[in-house]
Protein backbone atom coordinates (compact mmCIF):
# COMPACT_ATOMS: atom_id res chain seq x y z
CA UNK A 1 0.00 0.00 0.00
CA UNK A 2 1.44 3.32 -1.04
CA UNK A 3 1.45 6.12 1.49
CA UNK A 4 0.32 9.31 -0.20
CA UNK A 5 1.81 12.62 0.79
CA UNK A 6 -0.36 15.66 0.36
CA UNK A 7 -2.21 18.39 2.17
CA UNK A 8 -5.77 19.43 2.79
CA UNK A 9 -6.95 22.75 1.37
CA UNK A 10 -10.54 24.02 1.80
CA UNK A 11 -11.65 20.49 2.68
CA UNK A 12 -10.10 18.99 -0.48
CA UNK A 13 -7.11 16.69 -0.52
CA UNK A 14 -4.33 18.13 -2.66
CA UNK A 15 -2.18 15.51 -4.35
CA UNK A 16 0.68 16.90 -6.36
CA UNK A 17 2.66 14.33 -8.28
CA UNK A 18 5.92 16.10 -7.52
CA UNK A 19 5.36 15.24 -3.82
CA UNK A 20 4.61 11.60 -4.62
CA UNK A 21 7.86 11.33 -6.57
CA UNK A 22 9.86 11.89 -3.36
CA UNK A 23 8.98 8.29 -2.51
CA UNK A 24 12.14 6.20 -2.21
CA UNK A 25 10.30 2.91 -2.57
CA UNK A 26 9.25 1.41 -5.88
CA UNK A 27 5.93 2.81 -7.01
CA UNK A 28 4.01 2.34 -10.22
CA UNK A 29 1.72 4.74 -12.07
CA UNK A 30 -0.51 3.78 -14.99
CA UNK A 31 -1.59 5.52 -18.18
CA UNK A 32 -5.03 5.29 -19.77
CA UNK A 33 -6.48 6.93 -22.84
CA UNK A 34 -9.96 8.41 -23.34
CA UNK A 35 -12.59 6.85 -25.62
CA UNK A 36 -12.69 8.05 -29.20
CA UNK A 37 -16.49 7.99 -29.32
CA UNK A 38 -19.41 8.43 -26.95
CA UNK A 39 -20.42 4.78 -27.43
CA UNK A 40 -17.15 3.42 -26.04
CA UNK A 41 -17.18 5.79 -23.05
CA UNK A 42 -18.67 3.33 -20.55
CA UNK A 43 -16.28 0.46 -21.43
CA UNK A 44 -13.24 2.76 -21.18
CA UNK A 45 -14.54 4.21 -17.90
CA UNK A 46 -14.89 0.68 -16.48
CA UNK A 47 -11.38 -0.28 -17.61
CA UNK A 48 -9.88 2.84 -16.03
CA UNK A 49 -11.75 2.15 -12.81
CA UNK A 50 -10.37 -1.40 -12.71
CA UNK A 51 -6.88 0.07 -13.01
CA UNK A 52 -7.62 2.68 -10.32
CA UNK A 53 -8.61 -0.12 -7.93
CA UNK A 54 -4.98 -1.28 -8.03
CA UNK A 55 -4.22 1.92 -6.09
CA UNK A 56 -1.32 3.14 -8.24
CA UNK A 57 0.77 6.15 -7.21
CA UNK A 58 -1.12 8.15 -9.85
CA UNK A 59 -2.88 7.71 -13.18
CA UNK A 60 -2.39 9.77 -16.30
CA UNK A 61 -5.14 10.30 -18.86
CA UNK A 62 -3.95 11.14 -22.36
CA UNK A 63 -5.40 13.83 -24.61
CA UNK A 64 -6.53 12.83 -28.08
CA UNK A 65 -4.53 14.41 -30.89
CA UNK A 66 -6.36 17.54 -32.05
CA UNK A 67 -8.35 17.74 -28.82
CA UNK A 68 -11.45 15.96 -30.20
CA UNK A 69 -11.77 13.83 -27.07
CA UNK A 70 -10.80 16.51 -24.57
CA UNK A 71 -14.01 16.37 -22.55
CA UNK A 72 -13.48 12.64 -21.97
CA UNK A 73 -9.94 13.20 -20.70
CA UNK A 74 -11.28 15.48 -18.00
CA UNK A 75 -14.29 13.30 -17.18
CA UNK A 76 -12.15 10.19 -16.76
CA UNK A 77 -9.51 12.04 -14.71
CA UNK A 78 -12.18 13.54 -12.44
CA UNK A 79 -13.91 10.18 -11.99
CA UNK A 80 -10.73 8.33 -11.01
CA UNK A 81 -9.83 11.00 -8.49
CA UNK A 82 -13.29 11.28 -6.96
CA UNK A 83 -14.21 7.59 -6.86
CA UNK A 84 -10.85 6.06 -5.96
CA UNK A 85 -8.84 8.94 -4.47
CA UNK A 86 -6.06 8.19 -6.97
CA UNK A 87 -4.15 11.34 -7.99
CA UNK A 88 -4.62 12.09 -11.68
CA UNK A 89 -2.50 13.73 -14.32
CA UNK A 90 -4.57 15.26 -17.14
CA UNK A 91 -2.69 15.51 -20.44
CA UNK A 92 -3.15 18.60 -22.60
CA UNK A 93 -1.72 19.44 -26.03
CA UNK A 94 -1.52 22.84 -27.68
CA UNK A 95 -0.26 22.59 -31.24
CA UNK A 96 -2.63 23.87 -33.92
CA UNK A 97 -5.00 25.08 -31.17
CA UNK A 98 -5.94 28.70 -30.56
CA UNK A 99 -5.13 30.56 -27.35
CA UNK A 100 -8.83 30.83 -26.66
CA UNK A 101 -9.40 27.04 -26.81
CA UNK A 102 -6.31 26.19 -24.79
CA UNK A 103 -7.16 28.76 -22.11
CA UNK A 104 -10.69 27.36 -21.87
CA UNK A 105 -9.31 23.84 -21.39
CA UNK A 106 -6.90 25.02 -18.69
CA UNK A 107 -9.70 26.76 -16.79
CA UNK A 108 -11.82 23.59 -17.08
CA UNK A 109 -8.96 21.51 -15.60
CA UNK A 110 -8.51 24.00 -12.76
CA UNK A 111 -12.23 24.15 -12.02
CA UNK A 112 -12.40 20.34 -12.00
CA UNK A 113 -9.93 20.34 -9.09
CA UNK A 114 -7.19 18.54 -11.07
CA UNK A 115 -3.85 19.83 -9.84
CA UNK A 116 -1.50 17.89 -12.17
CA UNK A 117 -1.17 18.58 -15.90
CA UNK A 118 1.05 16.92 -18.49
CA UNK A 119 1.93 19.78 -20.84
CA UNK A 120 2.54 18.59 -24.39
CA UNK A 121 2.96 20.15 -27.74
CA UNK A 122 1.28 17.24 -29.58
CA UNK A 123 2.28 15.89 -32.97
CA UNK A 124 2.03 18.26 -35.92
CA UNK A 125 -0.90 16.99 -38.04
CA UNK A 126 0.25 15.52 -41.36
CA UNK A 127 -1.54 18.17 -43.45
CA UNK A 128 0.24 20.97 -41.53
CA UNK A 129 3.75 19.51 -41.66
CA UNK A 130 4.86 22.09 -44.23
CA UNK A 131 2.72 24.99 -43.00
CA UNK A 132 4.12 28.37 -41.98
CA UNK A 133 4.12 28.07 -38.20
CA UNK A 134 5.24 31.62 -37.45
CA UNK A 135 1.71 32.81 -36.72
CA UNK A 136 0.59 29.81 -34.64
CA UNK A 137 -0.44 30.57 -31.07
CA UNK A 138 1.62 27.63 -29.80
CA UNK A 139 4.67 26.00 -31.32
CA UNK A 140 6.18 24.11 -28.39
CA UNK A 141 5.21 22.59 -25.06
CA UNK A 142 7.18 25.42 -23.41
CA UNK A 143 4.54 27.90 -24.66
CA UNK A 144 1.81 25.81 -23.03
CA UNK A 145 3.69 25.58 -19.72
CA UNK A 146 3.88 29.39 -19.59
CA UNK A 147 0.12 29.61 -20.21
CA UNK A 148 -0.61 27.01 -17.49
CA UNK A 149 1.56 28.87 -14.98
CA UNK A 150 -0.11 32.20 -15.85
CA UNK A 151 -3.59 30.80 -15.23
CA UNK A 152 -2.74 28.71 -12.16
CA UNK A 153 0.75 29.02 -10.64
CA UNK A 154 -0.17 26.09 -8.35
CA UNK A 155 -0.42 23.48 -11.09
CA UNK A 156 2.11 20.66 -10.82
CA UNK A 157 3.36 20.34 -14.40
CA UNK A 158 4.87 17.34 -16.15
CA UNK A 159 6.57 17.30 -19.54
CA UNK A 160 7.72 14.66 -22.02
CA UNK A 161 11.33 13.71 -22.71
CA UNK A 162 12.97 11.39 -25.20
CA UNK A 163 15.90 9.13 -24.25
CA UNK A 164 16.36 8.38 -27.98
CA UNK A 165 15.78 12.06 -28.92
CA UNK A 166 12.59 13.55 -30.31
CA UNK A 167 12.27 12.60 -34.01
CA UNK A 168 12.22 16.27 -35.08
CA UNK A 169 15.46 17.17 -33.28
CA UNK A 170 18.63 17.51 -35.30
CA UNK A 171 20.73 15.91 -32.55
CA UNK A 172 20.67 15.06 -28.85
CA UNK A 173 22.56 18.17 -27.78
CA UNK A 174 19.89 20.39 -29.36
CA UNK A 175 17.10 18.24 -27.91
CA UNK A 176 18.53 18.48 -24.38
CA UNK A 177 19.03 22.25 -24.75
CA UNK A 178 15.31 22.61 -25.60
CA UNK A 179 14.39 20.24 -22.78
CA UNK A 180 16.25 22.45 -20.34
CA UNK A 181 14.27 25.48 -21.55
CA UNK A 182 11.08 23.49 -21.04
CA UNK A 183 12.03 22.65 -17.45
CA UNK A 184 13.02 26.25 -16.76
CA UNK A 185 9.60 27.39 -18.01
CA UNK A 186 8.05 25.51 -15.08
CA UNK A 187 8.12 21.75 -15.60
CA UNK A 188 8.18 19.95 -12.24
CA UNK A 189 9.00 16.49 -13.57
CA UNK A 190 9.56 14.65 -16.87
CA UNK A 191 8.12 11.36 -18.12
CA UNK A 192 10.07 9.52 -20.79
CA UNK A 193 8.96 8.16 -24.10
CA UNK A 194 8.91 4.34 -24.10
CA UNK A 195 12.24 2.55 -24.48
CA UNK A 196 13.16 -1.13 -24.58
CA UNK A 197 16.82 -0.94 -23.65
CA UNK A 198 17.45 0.50 -20.19
CA UNK A 199 21.01 1.45 -21.12
CA UNK A 200 19.56 4.12 -23.41
CA UNK A 201 17.85 5.66 -20.40
CA UNK A 202 20.96 5.54 -18.20
CA UNK A 203 22.95 7.24 -20.94
CA UNK A 204 20.26 9.92 -21.34
CA UNK A 205 20.10 10.50 -17.58
CA UNK A 206 23.82 11.05 -17.44
CA UNK A 207 23.62 13.63 -20.22
CA UNK A 208 20.65 15.60 -18.89
CA UNK A 209 22.07 15.73 -15.36
CA UNK A 210 25.35 16.97 -16.84
CA UNK A 211 23.35 19.66 -18.70
CA UNK A 212 21.88 20.81 -15.36
CA UNK A 213 18.39 19.30 -15.62
CA UNK A 214 17.65 18.21 -12.07
CA UNK A 215 13.88 17.51 -11.97
CA UNK A 216 12.68 13.94 -11.27
CA UNK A 217 12.55 11.62 -14.27
CA UNK A 218 9.78 9.05 -14.51
CA UNK A 219 10.72 6.26 -16.94
CA UNK A 220 7.82 5.20 -19.19
CA UNK A 221 7.56 1.44 -19.79
CA UNK A 222 5.34 -0.01 -22.50
CA UNK A 223 4.44 -3.69 -22.02
CA UNK A 224 4.21 -5.12 -25.53
CA UNK A 225 1.51 -7.76 -25.36
CA UNK A 226 0.90 -8.58 -29.02
CA UNK A 227 3.02 -8.71 -32.13
CA UNK A 228 1.06 -5.98 -33.97
CA UNK A 229 1.83 -3.56 -31.16
CA UNK A 230 5.55 -3.86 -31.91
CA UNK A 231 5.19 -2.28 -35.33
CA UNK A 232 2.90 0.45 -33.99
CA UNK A 233 5.25 1.21 -31.10
CA UNK A 234 8.28 1.56 -33.36
CA UNK A 235 6.36 3.75 -35.81
CA UNK A 236 5.07 6.02 -33.06
CA UNK A 237 8.19 6.32 -30.96
CA UNK A 238 11.05 5.31 -33.25
CA UNK A 239 12.31 3.21 -30.31
CA UNK A 240 15.25 0.85 -30.71
CA UNK A 241 14.32 -2.83 -30.37
CA UNK A 242 17.13 -4.84 -28.77
CA UNK A 243 17.85 -8.28 -30.21
CA UNK A 244 16.69 -9.87 -26.96
CA UNK A 245 13.27 -8.34 -27.52
CA UNK A 246 13.17 -9.19 -31.25
CA UNK A 247 13.89 -12.87 -30.47
CA UNK A 248 11.00 -12.92 -28.08
CA UNK A 249 8.61 -11.53 -30.73
CA UNK A 250 9.97 -14.03 -33.31
CA UNK A 251 9.40 -16.92 -30.95
CA UNK A 252 6.01 -15.98 -29.45
CA UNK A 253 4.52 -13.44 -31.91
CA UNK A 254 2.06 -15.91 -33.41
CA UNK A 255 0.83 -17.22 -30.03
CA UNK A 256 -1.22 -14.43 -28.36
CA UNK A 257 -1.17 -15.88 -24.82
CA UNK A 258 2.54 -16.66 -24.89
CA UNK A 259 3.34 -13.23 -26.42
CA UNK A 260 1.37 -11.48 -23.70
CA UNK A 261 3.13 -13.42 -20.97
CA UNK A 262 6.55 -12.79 -22.51
CA UNK A 263 5.84 -9.06 -23.06
CA UNK A 264 4.71 -8.61 -19.45
CA UNK A 265 7.79 -10.49 -18.22
CA UNK A 266 10.06 -8.25 -20.35
CA UNK A 267 8.43 -5.07 -18.98
CA UNK A 268 8.66 -6.43 -15.41
CA UNK A 269 12.34 -7.17 -15.94
CA UNK A 270 12.95 -3.62 -17.21
CA UNK A 271 11.23 -2.19 -14.12
CA UNK A 272 13.28 -4.35 -11.73
CA UNK A 273 16.50 -3.23 -13.41
CA UNK A 274 15.43 0.44 -13.26
CA UNK A 275 14.61 0.18 -9.56
CA UNK A 276 17.89 -1.60 -8.87
CA UNK A 277 19.60 1.37 -10.51
CA UNK A 278 17.87 3.97 -8.34
CA UNK A 279 14.75 4.87 -10.36
CA UNK A 280 11.84 4.56 -7.98
CA UNK A 281 8.81 5.86 -9.88
CA UNK A 282 7.90 4.00 -13.02
CA UNK A 283 5.08 4.93 -15.37
CA UNK A 284 3.47 1.97 -17.15
CA UNK A 285 1.75 2.58 -20.48
CA UNK A 286 -1.06 0.26 -19.48
CA UNK A 287 -3.29 1.28 -22.41
CA UNK A 288 -6.70 0.64 -20.76
CA UNK A 289 -5.71 -2.97 -20.01
CA UNK A 290 -6.45 -3.71 -16.34
CA UNK A 291 -5.22 -7.31 -16.65
CA UNK A 292 -1.80 -6.15 -17.88
CA UNK A 293 -1.52 -3.50 -15.13
CA UNK A 294 -2.56 -6.03 -12.51
CA UNK A 295 -0.10 -8.68 -13.70
CA UNK A 296 2.84 -6.29 -13.69
CA UNK A 297 1.92 -5.06 -10.24
CA UNK A 298 1.54 -8.60 -8.87
CA UNK A 299 4.85 -9.67 -10.47
CA UNK A 300 6.47 -6.93 -8.38
CA UNK A 301 4.44 -7.42 -5.20
CA UNK A 302 7.41 -8.36 -3.03
CA UNK A 303 9.48 -5.45 -4.35
CA UNK A 304 6.88 -2.64 -4.29
CA UNK A 305 7.15 -0.71 -1.06
CA UNK A 306 10.61 -2.12 -0.22
P1 LIG B 1 8.18 19.80 -27.31
O1 LIG B 1 8.76 19.70 -25.97
O2 LIG B 1 7.62 21.11 -27.71
O3 LIG B 1 9.30 19.33 -28.35
C1 LIG B 1 8.98 19.07 -29.71
C2 LIG B 1 10.22 19.27 -30.58
O4 LIG B 1 10.52 20.67 -30.67
C3 LIG B 1 11.48 18.62 -30.02
O5 LIG B 1 12.26 18.22 -31.12
C4 LIG B 1 12.17 19.76 -29.27
O6 LIG B 1 13.58 19.56 -29.15
C5 LIG B 1 11.85 20.94 -30.19
N1 LIG B 1 11.79 22.26 -29.52
C6 LIG B 1 11.26 22.54 -28.33
N2 LIG B 1 11.33 23.88 -28.08
C7 LIG B 1 11.90 24.44 -29.18
C8 LIG B 1 12.23 25.77 -29.58
N3 LIG B 1 12.00 26.82 -28.77
N4 LIG B 1 12.81 25.96 -30.81
C9 LIG B 1 13.06 24.93 -31.64
N5 LIG B 1 12.78 23.64 -31.32
C10 LIG B 1 12.21 23.40 -30.12
N6 LIG B 1 0.53 13.27 -27.67
C11 LIG B 1 -0.81 13.53 -27.63
O7 LIG B 1 -1.39 13.97 -28.64
N7 LIG B 1 -1.54 13.35 -26.49
C12 LIG B 1 -0.97 12.89 -25.32
O8 LIG B 1 -1.64 12.75 -24.32
C13 LIG B 1 0.43 12.59 -25.33
N8 LIG B 1 1.07 12.15 -24.21
C14 LIG B 1 2.43 11.93 -24.24
C15 LIG B 1 3.08 11.52 -23.06
C16 LIG B 1 4.46 11.27 -23.06
C17 LIG B 1 5.13 10.84 -21.78
C18 LIG B 1 5.20 11.40 -24.26
C19 LIG B 1 6.67 11.11 -24.27
C20 LIG B 1 4.58 11.82 -25.42
C21 LIG B 1 3.19 12.09 -25.42
N9 LIG B 1 2.52 12.53 -26.59
C22 LIG B 1 1.16 12.80 -26.55
C23 LIG B 1 3.26 12.69 -27.85
C24 LIG B 1 3.81 14.13 -28.00
O9 LIG B 1 2.74 15.03 -28.16
C25 LIG B 1 4.72 14.16 -29.25
O10 LIG B 1 5.87 13.41 -29.01
C26 LIG B 1 5.06 15.54 -29.80
O11 LIG B 1 5.66 15.37 -31.09
C27 LIG B 1 6.05 16.36 -28.98
O12 LIG B 1 5.48 16.82 -27.83
P2 LIG B 1 6.42 17.53 -26.70
O13 LIG B 1 5.51 18.06 -25.67
O14 LIG B 1 7.49 16.61 -26.29
O15 LIG B 1 7.03 18.73 -27.57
Amino acid sequence: MLLRSGSVCKGEYIMKIIDLLKNEKLSLSFEVFPPKTETSFESVKTATEEIAKLNPAFMSVTYGAGGGTSKYTLEIAKNIKKMYNVPTLAHLTCVSSTKETVRERIVDIKNAGIENVMALRGDIPEELQNADRSNWDYNYATDLIKELKAINPDFCIGGACYPEIHPESANQKEDIKRLKEKVEAGCDFLTTQMFFDNNLLYNFLYKIREAGITVPIVPGIMPITNAKQVERAIKLSGSFMPQRFKSLVDKFGSDPDAMKQAGIAYATDQIIDLFANGLTNIHVYSMNKPDVAEKIQSNLSDIIGK
